[in-house]
């Protein structure tokens, strides 16, 4: 432990993102530098308290030596942090940018004050290491002979991609988009995560031996729904070749899917089929994908520039697709909540160390704030009609308000609340609902046995399927989740299946 009273002596002091009003004039990252001693101040309030909560089942998922990084960037010993760090986290410039911290939702210091700002002080420690050039490839000593392909290059893929590189196998990743990261790629937005970080990474992957496949779809050519991702790529003149996920099985001694959960929820009320209602996922890849190939300047990108907007669902997508609206000059923009707000305060039956159902303001919602005067987000809201102008294109929407009562079980029923109905002007609407599991056709011609949510079936830890040689990890087995947790599981899942290849030879 760094400094016995820092916590005492420092104020929690997060490193404060750029001026909303400036940020929204472009898609660079929303976070400024942070000064060296602030860091060290913020890593000194780390209490060093004996049993870690940050690192329990309720904090960090890939389980960070938090206290011992803290200590050492107290100390002035970067290097040394970047390497405690490593030994846990592939991709600590990931998780620093994007994760929501459930470790300091878990800090020992946040039961009686603000915690430690860790994800501040794992992204400075990361980010200080690709500046000193001490991130360098490692590639492995021994080939072992033995190959795995890996569907998908999202977090799970690229984690389950270095850790199986580095223990001497032949590995290969086929992703269907252009772009390699799944959705650290198409889905969060550059101003969250800026792709040369990911491109950087990935560039340390190619370093070290690991294939990349891009513009390869596992499964065969179908009917893709509009707004797909093989639309999109197609579009835009990236076309896609097709593999059967048998021949991989063929060609490789293993396989692992990693191909996130991305069938979309839909909201199926009258007038779903007019112009200008998109599922988020189309909104946010067209837009990054255009920014990327020609800084927008290509029209293959949803314009929300002089409309009004209204983003259904709240969460990280609710939130991309408002800072995108937003920076594209949309005119109005609300954001509807089905849920109630959340307290300001943790409730008694979501105590310390859970992960705290607070109400947060995130970038988007303090930009639509700043620029519009007004938080856009309205509560206990559903959605009844989407609005037609007579030609066939969306006008409006119909909504009414819900209330949200427990029944004599202790479970939260939703009733309407009569004269609540409410029409609202639109001519852009996102849907940003949640993810329903992974797409199913390359699943399903592989054979594998799927869990009651249509998830591939393997159980946590294990990560093997139905089928001998073919493992599972990330949003694909678990449904949608967050970055850190795919990173988890694509170590996890490496681990598994290294020791099944030891087992071959
Ligand atoms: C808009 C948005 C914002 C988010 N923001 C955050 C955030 O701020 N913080 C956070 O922690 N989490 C966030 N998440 C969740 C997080 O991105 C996911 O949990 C995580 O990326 C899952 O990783 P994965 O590797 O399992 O799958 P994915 O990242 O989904 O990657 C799967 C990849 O597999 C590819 N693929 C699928 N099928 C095939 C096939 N048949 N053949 C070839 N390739 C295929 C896909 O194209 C994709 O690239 C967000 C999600 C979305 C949608
Ligand atoms: S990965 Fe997430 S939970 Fe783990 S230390 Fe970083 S911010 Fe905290």
């Amino acid at each position: 432990m760094g400094k016995s009273t820092g916590f005492k002596e420092y104020k929690r002091e997060t490193i404060p993102y750029r001026d909303p009003m400036l940020r929204l004039n472009d898609y660079a990252e929303i976070y400024t530098d942070p000064l060296e001693n602030h860091l060290q101040t913020q890593g000194a309030r780390c209490m060093d308290c004996g049993v870690p909560f940050c690192q329990s089942n309720n904090g960090c998922p890939v389980d960070n030596l938090i206290p011992e990084w803290n200590d050492l960037v107290y100390r002035n010993r970067w290097r040394d942090a970047l390497d405690r760090l490593h030994l846990t986290n592939n991709f600590p410039e990931f998780t620093g940018r994007v994760c929501p911290a459930p470790c300091e939702g878990a800090c020992v210091l946040g039961i009686t004050e603000p915690p430690v700002t860790i994800k501040n002080i794992e992204n400075s420690i990361i980010d200080r290491g690709f500046e000193e050039n001490w991130v360098q490839p490692q590639p492995p000593l021994n080939e072992s002979g033995q190959s795995v392909a890996i569907i998908g290059s999202g977090p799970a893929g690229l984690a389950a991609a270095q850790q199986l590189r580095r223990a001497g196998h032949k590995v290969s990743v086929y992703e269907r988009a252009d772009r390699i990261g799944g959705l650290l790629m198409y889905g969060i937005p550059n101003m969250k995560l800026e792709k040369r970080v990911i491109d950087r990474r990935v560039q340390q992957l190619r370093d070290e031996g690991v294939e990349f496949y891009t513009q390869t779809h596992i499964g065969k050519a179908e009917e893709f729904p509009a707004g797909h991702i093989n639309q999109i790529m197609q579009e835009a003149n990236n076309p896609i070749t097709y593999i059967a996920p048998n021949d991989l099985l063929n060609q490789f001694n293993a396989v692992l899917w990693a191909t996130g959960a991305t069938q979309a929820r839909d909201l199926p009320i009258p007038g779903r089929e007019l112009n200008g209602i998109h599922f988020a996922m189309e909104f946010l890849t067209k837009n990054t994908k255009s920014l990327l190939d020609s800084q927008l300047t290509n029209d293959l990108y949803i314009s929300a520039k002089d409309k009004d907007v209204i983003v259904i669902g709240g969460g990280d997508t609710g939130t991309d697709c408002i800072g995108t609206s937003l920076r594209q000059g949309c005119k109005s923009l609300v954001n509807f909540e089905l849920l109630p707000e959340p307290p300001v305060e943790r409730a008694a039956d979501n105590p310390w160390p859970q992960w705290p159902k607070v109400f947060r303001v995130d970038y988007g919602h303090e930009e639509a704030t700043q620029r519009d005067g007004k938080d856009p987000r309205e509560y206990c809201i559903l959605s009844k009609e989407f609005i037609s102008d007579g030609l066939g294109n969306l006008a409006g929407i119909k909504t009414v308000n819900v209330a949200w009562e427990k029944d004599s079980s202790g479970r939260f029923q939703m009733t309407e609340i009569a004269g609540s109905e409410k029409v609202w002007k639109a001519d852009l609407i996102t849907l940003s609902m949640g993810f329903l599991g992974p797409e199913q056709t390359a699943i399903e011609m592989m054979d594998l046995e799927k869990d009651e949510r249509s998830n591939i079936r393997a159980t946590y830890g294990e990560f093997s399927t139905s089928v001998k040689g073919v493992f599972a990890a990330g949003d694909c087995r678990r449904g949608q989740s967050l970055v850190v947790w795919a990173i988890n599981e694509g170590r996890g899942a490496a681990k598994v299946i290294d020791q099944y290849l030891k087992n071959l030879e």
